[in-house]
């Protein structure tokens, strides 16, 4: 089987996945175009968050809605680049790379879990996980066996054939665990990934992520207790900053 990147490769314990230093992220909303005599209003989503993320660690992001969850996790993820302030991913400032060069380095760095699942309905379960390994250029049998043998690491060896219509939110979210593990990133991240799953369904999805990413940082963002329950440590945000009174 040809060598997939290990997570070690450009990061050691040592050295964080994900960095984000005074980091500020500002919308525009709207309005202020060519004839209106105000500003477009702006909205300060981040206003001056750090955080280290090192190999290893689960961390979650809590906090209430509207208080820069979101934003944060893409940032973190490469997804979206700060307005000020620097994001350090796999070793690299996002800030000064093209939107393709950052494509390239989640790609290879990132895995990504949506609360929604975000899973190709006309393909197999296979076929999902296996598909960032395509976009990477390996071949088909080395994809066939990664992606067989994350279904089997995440209890759905025997759904490898199914299309997501067929098969159940828990297990959706069990494909999609193992997709954003496929390339072997050294970040995964996940954004309310137990939104969609009843909270027995939620509690086995959330062992799992913890117990198959080992080598990998997890970040999560979720406002339900029970996901921010597996996390080594929690960064609460309120208001766009870091929330240091509980
Ligand atoms: P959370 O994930 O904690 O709910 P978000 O990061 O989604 O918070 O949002 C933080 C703030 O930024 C909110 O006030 C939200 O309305 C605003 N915001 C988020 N995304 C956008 C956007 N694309 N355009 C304008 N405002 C946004």
């Amino acid at each position: 089987m040809e060598q997939l990147g290990q997570p070690t490769e450009t990061v050691t314990r040592d050295t964080p996945v994900v960095e984000g230093e005074s980091v500020i992220r500002e919308y525009t909303r709207g309005g202020g175009g060519f004839f209106s005599r105000t500003a477009a209003p702006t909205v300060r989503a981040l206003n001056g968050v750090s955080a280290t993320i090192h190999p290893g660690e689960v961390v979650g992001i809590a906090g209430p809605s509207g208080s820069g969850k979101s934003t944060l996790l893409h940032l973190l993820a490469g997804l979206d680049v700060p307005t000020s302030g620097t994001i350090t991913l796999a070793g690299q400032n996002i800030t000064s790379l093209s939107a393709r060069e950052r494509a390239a380095l989640r790609l290879e760095h990132v895995g990504i879990i949506f609360q929604r699942f975000h899973l190709l309905d006309a393909l197999s379960a296979r076929a999902n996980v296996a598909l960032p390994l395509v976009e990477l250029g390996y071949g088909k049998r080395t994809r066939r066996e990664r992606a067989a043998e994350l279904l089997t690491a995440v209890g759905l060896d025997e759904r490898q054939t199914h299309k997501p219509g067929q098969l159940s939110g828990g297990e959706q979210q069990r494909v999609a665990i193992a997709r954003a593990l496929t390339t072997n990133p050294s970040l995964v991240i996940a954004d309310e990934p137990t939104g969609e799953l009843d909270t027995s369904t939620g509690e086995r999805v959330l062992d799992l992520l913890v117990d198959i990413a080992d080598e990998q940082a997890v970040v999560l963002a979720s406002h339900d207790q029970q996901a921010l329950d597996v996390c080594d440590r929690i960064i609460r945000l309120r208001d766009g900053e870091i929330d240091r009174s509980q």
